[in-house]
């Protein structure tokens, strides 16, 4: 009989109360085999990416690190979305009511798990900007789209007027649509990017997922200009159709892309009544990270190993940097009412390439 079968049947063996002990125990020897892992993750400096450290004792039973480099101090969560965290059960568990159950209201977060509204929320972003590291390139058909959403300030503190949320109605209004690219080949290699407040462009195209097509792609999308001139540019093979149709023929349809975009409008419009543009890149990637998980038992531990990245914070403490870039670069909106909030640690002076590539 093997090892592992034998540990059952003694379990079977033992009774409620001792299995309920077990249990506990097991789980700490779980958690410290966790952390051990994380540990001998520590691969650079999370200030300046240097692979020069050394340890430098403990804190609490937590390996500390010293960089030679630039000489400071640092431990294996630094830089990582968990950089902070002081209620680590509840994040756990917070962790997976998001993507076990999807989209659940903030309010409904903080009193399941028994924290403030505003770690709620600020776990949910940490967690959120964590999750855009899909990078694989798209093979043979990929539907392409873009999807908009009205420009939302919800939420801003001090605007002199009252419409946060919405922005002008009046139809085909650009300036106010918030444009969304979505891509998708029949592999489940999904992009959703929020591009620009506008008109999209075919440098939009090239900027977000330009080095992920092959020449051997084949672009299907409706008529739309800019992805036409993007096609060309790089000559790849391109198949469009009037909007109103809908199909091409029966391999060539963008059905994918335009279920996924009417899915995602419905969900943060229902489940959230709208959200700000400022995070509409991170509410785009739980939902495509929703979907491209779709049924996997173990997405928890897909979730951990974004959330190891060591450019988490990074992300997190610049949000609404990029968010002003954003609006500077790829819009005709006027950047207002910076929130005043500050972070003990910011890593880095400047804003990391990494980070913003985010919106
Ligand atoms: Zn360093």
């Amino acid at each position: 009989m093997d090892t592992k079968q034998q540990i059952k049947d003694l379990f079977t063996s033992l009774n409620k109360c001792e299995r309920e002990v077990l249990l506990t125990e097991l789980a700490t020897i779980k958690e410290l085999d966790k952390n051990a892992d994380v540990k001998n993750d520590v691969k650079s400096c999370p200030f300046c990416s240097n692979t020069n450290f050394v340890k430098n004792g403990k804190h609490r039973g937590i390996q500390r690190y010293i960089c030679k480099t630039c000489n400071r101090n640092f431990v294996f969560s630094t830089g990582s979305a968990y950089q902070g965290i002081k209620k680590k059960d509840k994040f756990e568990s917070y962790k997976s009511i998001m993507f076990n159950e999807g989209f659940i209201p903030l309010k409904t977060m903080s009193s399941r798990v028994g924290i403030s509204m505003q770690t709620a929320f600020d776990w949910r972003h940490k967690i959120l900007c964590s999750l855009k590291s899909t990078d694989g390139k798209f093979e043979n058909i990929t539907e392409i789209d873009d999807v908009w959403f009205l420009y939302s300030q919800k939420g801003r503190k001090g605007l002199k007027y009252s419409r946060k949320r919405g922005g002008s109605k009046r139809k085909g209004d650009n300036d106010f649509q918030v444009k969304m690219l979505i891509t998708s080949d029949r592999n489940n290699t999904k992009d959703l990017s929020v591009v620009r407040i506008g008109r999209l462009k075919s440098n939009d195209i090239e900027r977000k997922i330009g080095n992920r097509l092959e020449s051997s792609s084949i672009l299907v999308s409706d008529k739309h200009n800019s992805i036409k001139s993007f096609a060309k540019k790089n000559k790849i093979t391109h198949v469009s159709f009037k909007s109103s149709e809908h199909i091409a023929n029966n391999q060539h349809h963008v059905q994918t892309v335009n279920s996924m975009a009417a899915r995602l409008k419905g969900s943060l419009n229902h489940s959230f009544r709208g959200v700000s543009t400022k995070y509409l890149q991170s509410y785009a990637n739980w939902f495509q990270f929703l979907e491209t998980n779709k049924g996997n038992t173990d997405v928890i531990s897909i979730v951990d190993k974004c959330l190891d990245s060591n450019n988490s914070w990074d992300v997190f403490t610049n949000i609404e940097t990029l968010y002003k870039k954003f609006i500077k670069e790829y819009s005709k909106r006027t950047y207002r009412c910076p929130t005043k909030r500050g972070w003990k640690t910011q890593l880095k002076d400047t804003v990391s390439v990494t980070a913003l590539s985010y919106l």
